[in-house]
């Protein structure tokens, strides 16, 4: 592949990446999604929905990053952020029901045909979009860089993340997108195929501290009904000022399109939720809240059916939706797997994210998260 020329194509940045890996002008960094790890080793044979994290983690180290970073961090931190907003606005009964945020392809699907409901979309930016945020910020400020000498690349299920990442606002580090560069999963595979990488002989490696350590609930982001247990985990442990032993929220998990349930809080309060994957299924929902028919207090939606885990850019990628489905189910078991084995379930327990808190970000909710953590929507005219 000749990399001498950077081909600047925001849809295909392989060769620009590779233009930077060899060439070595920037701090080189790298984050995969939550769904990745369960299916970026398929390209190389293994089994669908085994975790071959170590394996990826070494292989971009062999391709040449200086840091490789979890995006489930990123996750964690969306959890955290989305948790608070959730209770203030429950307890204040404000812009109720609240959407879920972090699939860019849902938004902009409000964006473009419910802009009614733009006030309810969470104000959270992705967990893509938050760690770029916190890499070109708080991570170029530790290095004593300027942010514009790191290069921050994330590889992820779909197409919907690049165009996420040239959304307006995406640019806390203030020298452009926070993220450089996307690739997807079959892209990523593409790559480490190039360099003739053996990735079914290469040793666990493991993501660097700082930004890679993660909750369980960070890693079932990647599959639907994830982030709304997730957001469930610390913002129950929060209304009720404990912590809540019982951290799996079956009533969420599954694949199919609409599910809703009610979670009681204490004696005499109750959340109404309602996880959808599909664009179809969110229209159906969309139109039943508009109308009244039903109410709900908290929403999770995905655009792919079954969620990230299904996304289009994907290895193994079906269009027939009972075979897609099938090996999205695969994946999310992996993804629930790893979560049991972490040592904190819930994003606001895990150790890193405490500490950033601490040393960086001041107060949940407060003036510098919402600087670099949280972002505004606008309604988009067809014309
Ligand atoms: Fe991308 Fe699909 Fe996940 Fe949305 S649900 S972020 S479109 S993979």
């Amino acid at each position: 592949m000749d990399t001498k020329v950077i081909r600047k194509n925001p849809l295909n940045q392989i060769d620009e990446v590779l233009f930077h890996l060899e060439k070595k002008d920037k701090r080189m960094i790298v984050a995969m999604a939550p769904s990745v790890r369960v299916s970026l080793g398929e390209g190389f044979g293994c089994k669908i929905g085994e975790n071959t994290e170590g394996k990826i983690i070494t292989a971009f180290r062999e391709l040449g990053f200086d840091d490789v970073f979890d995006v489930d961090f990123g996750a964690d931190l969306t959890v955290v952020e989305e948790a608070n907003e959730f209770v203030n606005r429950y307890l204040s009964g404000e812009r109720l029901p609240m959407f879920t945020s972090c699939c860019p392809a849902w938004v902009k699907f409000v964006e473009t045909m419910y802009p009614n409901f733009i006030n309810n979309i969470s104000t959270c930016k992705s967990p893509q979009q938050m760690l770029a945020g916190i890499v070109k910020t708080f991570y170029a400020e530790k290095l004593g860089v300027s942010p514009s000498s790191l290069y921050f690349v994330t590889v992820m299920p779909c197409i919907a993340k690049k165009q996420e990442r040239l959304r307006r606002g995406m640019d806390a580090g203030k020298c452009g997108p926070d993220t450089d560069a996307v690739l997807t999963v079959k892209e990523m595979i593409e790559v480490i195929k190039s360099k003739n990488i053996d990735f079914n002989n290469l040793e666990d490696g493991e993501f660097d501290k700082i930004l890679g350590l993660s909750s369980g609930s960070g890693v079932i982001f990647g599959t639907t009904g994830g982030v709304m247990e997730a957001s469930l985990r610390t913002l129950m442990d929060r209304l009720q000022r404990k912590d809540i032993k019982e951290v799996e929220y079956l009533i969420v998990r599954g694949l199919g399109g609409i599910k809703e349930g009610v979670i009681k809080v204490g004696q005499d309060r109750e959340i109404k939720v309602a996880v959808v994957s599909g664009l179809n299924n969110a229209k159906v929902l969309l139109d039943e809240i508009k109308s009244g028919e039903k109410y709900f207090d908290f929403v999770e939606v995905m655009a792919c059916p079954g969620g990230c885990s299904n996304g289009t850019g994907m290895p193994l990628y079906k269009k027939s939706q009972a075979e897609s489905t099938k090996i999205a189910e695969m994946r999310a078991k992996g993804l629930y797997k790893t979560d049991k084995k972490k040592k904190a379930r819930k994003s606001h327990k895990n150790p890193a994210i405490k500490k950033l808190y601490k040393e960086y970000l001041g107060e949940i909710g407060g003036e510098r998260t919402r600087e670099i953590l949280h972002t505004k929507y606008k309604r988009v005219i067809i014309k």
